[in-house]
C-alpha cells in the first residue's frame, strides 16, 4: 500500500481515487504519467512529489534522487502526451451506450456501424453515426459528423473541455479533427487494427508536437462495440 509518509496524505487520497493503490499499480502507470494525472484531478503539486513518486519506485529516499535522474523525469514530463481524469466507469458505459445506438442506426442504414456523441458539460450535444455512402462523401465518418453538429450547436468549432465517446478507434482522419477541434478526452470502445490512429497503426495522440490537449481512453464496452461491427459484416456475406 502507498502511505504517508513520503507521500502527503491529500496525495495518497487522490492516488486512490485514480485507483492507484500500491506500488505495483504506480509501476504500471508510471512516476511521470501518475504525477500528471494527479495534476489533472486538481491537485496544486510541486515537482518534490514527482521525485517522491519516483524514489518509491526506486526504493530509495526521494532526497536520494540524483541530478541525472530529475533532468531524465523533466524531459519525459515535457514530452508525455496530455493526460485527463476520466470520469467514472459507470458514466463512460452510458454515453457509450448512446454512441452505440447510434451505430445500430449505421447499420439500419447499411454503413458501416460506428457511432459517436459529444459531450459537454455532463449534456449530449451531438450524436451522429457513420453516413459515407447516403452523402457520397469519404469525411462522413461518426466523429466528423458529430464534430460538425457539436460545432453548429456551440456556434464555434473549436470545443475545449467537450468529450467525445466513439465505439470504435478513430482514424488518422478523425484523430486530427478531435485534435484540431480541441476534444478535451477520446473514449472509445473497440480497437481498430487495421486502421487506429490512436495506438493500433499510429497514436497521432501521443506526439506532444501534434497534440497538447487531447487525453484519450479506448476499450470501453469494447465487446458490445466490436459486436455491432461483426455482426454487421456477417450478415453483408451471408446478404
Ligand atoms: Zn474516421
Amino acid at each position: 500500500m502507498l502511505t504517508t509518509p513520503p507521500l502527503a496524505p491529500k496525495t495518497v487520497a487522490a492516488l486512490h481515487r485514480l485507483g492507484i493503490h500500491t506500488l505495483e499499480e504506480l509501476r504500471q502507470t508510471g512516476a511521470v504519467q501518475t504525477f500528471l494525472l494527479l495534476k489533472a484531478s486538481g491537485l496544486t503539486l510541486t515537482k518534490s512529489t514527482l521525485w517522491q513518486l519516483e524514489s518509491l519506485l526506486n526504493g530509495t529516499l526521494p532526497q536520494e534522487i540524483t541530478q541525472h535522474d530529475k533532468t531524465r523525469l523533466l524531459a519525459e514530463l515535457k514530452k508525455h502526451p496530455p493526460v485527463a481524469a476520466f470520469p467514472p466507469q459507470e458514466e463512460m458505459e452510458h454515453f457509450m451506450r448512446e454512441a452505440l445506438r447510434q451505430a445500430e442506426q449505421s447499420a439500419a442504414d447499411g454503413e458501416i456501424p460506428v457511432g459517436a456523441v459529444i459531450v459537454s458539460d455532463g449534456k449530449i450535444i451531438a450524436s451522429a453515426h457513420n453516413t459515407c455512402i447516403a452523402d457520397c462523401n469519404v469525411s462522413c465518418h461518426a466523429e466528423i459528423n458529430a464534430l460538425a453538429q457539436a460545432g453548429s450547436e456551440m456556434q464555434n468549432y473549436r470545443l475545449d473541455g467537450c468529450d467525445i465517446y466513439i465505439t470504435l478507434e478513430p482514424c488518422a482522419m478523425c484523430a486530427s479533427a478531435l485534435i484540431q477541434a480541441r476534444i478535451k478526452r477520446v473514449i472509445y470502445g473497440a480497437a481498430e487494427p487495421k486502421t487506429g490512429a490512436a495506438g493500433s497503426i499510429v497514436n497521432l495522440f501521443a506526439d506532444k508536437r501534434l497534440n497538447t490537449h487531447t487525453a484519450i481512453r479506448g476499450g470501453i464496452l469494447q465487446e458490445e462495440c466490436r459486436a455491432v461491427l461483426s455482426r454487421f459484416f456477417q450478415n453483408k456475406r451471408k446478404g
